[in-house]
Order: structure tokens, then sequence, then C-alpha cells
């Protein structure tokens, strides 16, 4: 594909190869990512895992949840259905139920609030930063006697300030849940994401960092009894075949999804660096851009850029023009979370309530960066963006 780019005159676009689904820079990659040859490999793995029959619980699982343990550095991993169950089981194993409060930010994807409020718990929100995760200094008014958890959420890949959100979080004594769905590898100081809350949630969805053909959520963590609670809740509550020590629900991670996993998570690092790097030809363009704002990079932190977010004047106009030119962006999100419908019957909130995520709301933008751009791909796009203030 590199061969085909033709740089034209500095001020007209590099003529890119159109791809299957007739754009240019496509936002997803599931299609290069599962192509067809690469496919052989994993029905190879297929070929001899399924004549086993070890489809619940089985070895693959097992394997996959002690690497990934030890990618992230924890002592357990739990395979579950879905990143929103690993966010619900960990509050559940922490004693979270109805009437209880959990504090989580403004704008998140719905499956954070979702998986509070499956609990019985009411999400209580506090508004984000410019690096589109929870302001920790507006924790603690948001504490009441009904607060059992907070559940910071690593948004986009960036990090939530944790060592100033433990500190809160200890002086009130309240369990932290990180919703790291976005964040696999991000860290602190070269402190994971996931390490640092008593449960990390992560997500394996065909659209996350690290993922599976459908469906899957791990949980990671330190605690011996919380692992030991959460691989029963996972499995009805079983302590062996015929033993209910509790009553759990079926949220295993499919032992199918677990050999995808197991041939995918050497990658890991592989797909975290590329996407970096992306980020950094992108910030390097758009940030000499005058209309365009790059939200803060910390120094001390590592960011995975799940999702590549920018604020950028003519925000809509600016979208429009991308399509035009074949490249597909998106917002998330348009509507925060808190002024969806559900959340304002739930809550009560009005535009306004959260300044920060409003002002987000109408100027983020998201363009793909994932790991199978070339890097004319990326460039293209620091062009059109250009083209467009220019123009
Ligand atoms: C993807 C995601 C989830 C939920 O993950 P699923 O595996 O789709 O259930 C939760 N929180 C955030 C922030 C996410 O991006």
């Amino acid at each position: 594909m590199q061969s085909n780019v033709k740089k034209t005159t500095s001020d007209s676009l590099i003529d890119l190869p159109l791809q299957p689904n007739g754009t240019k820079v496509q936002w997803s990659y599931l299609d290069k990512q599962f192509s067809s040859e690469k496919m052989e490999q994993v029905f190879d793995l297929f070929r001899s895992f399924i004549p086993t029959g070890d489809f619940t619980l089985g070895k693959p699982l097992q394997e996959f949840e002690a690497k990934f343990a030890k990618l992230i550095g924890t002592k357990h991993a739990l395979g579950v259905n879905s990143g929103t169950d690993a966010l619900k089981l960990s509050l559940k194993a922490l004693g979270v139920g109805y009437g209880d409060e959990v504090i989580t930010t403004a704008n998140t994807f719905v499956a954070t609030v979702g998986a509070i409020a499956e609990t019985g718990a009411k999400p209580v929100f506090v508004d984000c930063t410019d690096n589109f995760c929870m302001d920790v200094s507006q924790v603690e008014k948001a504490i009441t006697s009904k607060t059992k958890a907070i559940m910071p959420v690593h948004y986009a890949g960036q990090m939530t300030d944790m060592p100033a959100l433990l500190e809160i979080a200890k002086k009130h004594n309240l369990p932290v849940v990180e919703d790291s769905c976005q964040c696999i590898l991000g860290n602190i100081d070269g402190k994971n994401s996931g390490t640092w809350g008593n449960t990390g949630a992560f997500s394996l969805h065909p659209l996350k960092n690290l993922n599976v053909w459908g469906d899957g959520g791990m949980i990671v963590t330190n605690d011996d009894t919380l692992a030991d609670t959460l691989g029963k809740m996972r499995n009805h509550g079983l302590a062996g075949r015929d033993e209910v020590v509790m009553l759990g629900c079926n949220s295993r991670l499919d032992t199918l999804q677990a050999v995808i996993g197991n041939w995918l998570i050497g990658d890991v690092h592989k797909i975290t660096d590329t996407r970096i790097r992306n980020a950094k030809i992108l910030d390097e363009g758009l940030g000499a851009i005058p209309q365009i704002t790059i939200p803060p990079r910390l120094k001390n932190r590592k960011l995975v850029f799940h999702l590549y977010i920018v604020f950028a004047e003519r925000r809509d106009e600016l979208m429009k023009f991308c399509k035009e030119k074949g490249i597909q962006t998106k917002v998330h999100y348009p509507v925060p979370i808190y002024r969806q419908p559900a959340l304002v019957n739930l809550c009560g909130h009005k535009e306004g309530d959260f300044p920060v995520t409003d002002r987000h709301a109408k100027n983020m933008i998201s363009f793909p960066a994932h790991d199978h751009l070339t890097e004319a791909q990326v460039n293209y796009i620091v062009q059109t963006v250009n083209q467009f203030y220019k123009g």
C-alpha cells in the first residue's frame, strides 16, 4: 500500500488508495487484523482445541488468565463475559448494592454507568478534566453517607490521577474499581492501569486495544479474597460441582475466545506502541494548527490512545470535510452520558452541571490512530485538517 503513495504538490493531498469500504482512512481495522491468511493460524488452534471438549473454564482460559495477569502485573486475572460484567461483578464483590452510590465521571461509555445501575446503586457524577478523566479534585464533595465505591474511567487510553484519587479513597475508606476498558498498558510512573484500585476491569471487545472475536472481559486484582469471590461469582456462586456458596451468575469468558486471546496477547505491546507512534505524528502535525488544541500530555504517564481525541474549532464542519476526503471520524460523545435520557431520569442533571464535559461534547473529535494505519494515512489526516482550516 505504501508504494502506491504519491506525494503531489505541497498544498494538495497525498494520493491514497481506497479501502474496501470506500474510504481512505478507515475507523475499523478488523478486516485487516483478521485477514483470511492470518486466520489459518487461529483455525489450526481451534482444530486442536475443539476435540478436547474443554469448553467451559477450560485450559486455554486458564492460560489466558495467567498471561493477562503477567501482562498487567497483578496476582490474579479472571475472564468474564464482557468489560461491563468485569465492572459489575467487581462492584458486587465489594458489596455494592441497592441504595448505594458509586462516584464516576460525567462523560464515559454507557457501560460504566450501566454496570453501576445493574447492582442497584446510583451513579454519582463528577466532571472531567481536559484529559477526559475524572477531575479528582471534585470527588471529595461528591461523597455522601451512601457512597460505597469510586469508579474512575481511564478514558481514551488516558489515565485518571490515581495517586490523588487513592489518597481520597483511603481517607474515606472507599474501594476503587478502575474502568480500564480503554486503557490496557497505560500507566503512571510505570504502574499500570488496573493495578491501582481494588480491582481493574478490562474489555476484550473487537474494537478495544486487545480484542477477541466477540465479547469478553477481564478482572484483575491483587486481593486473594476478592479473586476467590469473583471466581465463584462468575460461575453461579459454585465452590465446587455440588456446593453453592453464594448466588452468582454465568459470566465465564468463553474458552474459545481465550484461544484467540492467547494467540493475540503477544502482540499487545506492538499494537500499543504503534498507536503511540501514530498519536505522536498526529500531535505534532495537528498541534501546529492554531484551530486545534491537543489535550495535555503529562510526562509521567503512558497514554495508549484507545481513542485519539483533540479539540477542534468548527468541529462539525471539519468532520464533514474529513468525510468528503475519505477519513472516518467520530465524537465520543456528542451527548455525554450524564445528559442521556436514562440518566436524566435517574440523576436529574441538566446541561451546564458539568461544564468541562459539556465543552468537550461540542469540540472533541476522534481520528483513527489504530495500528493498521500506514504512516501515509496518518499524514493524510494532518494534511486534510490543514487544508480545511486554510481553505
Ligand atoms: C468498552 C467499554 C466498557 C465495556 O466493555 P464491554 O466489553 O463492551 O462490555 C466499559 N467502559 C468503557 C469506558 C468502555 O470503553
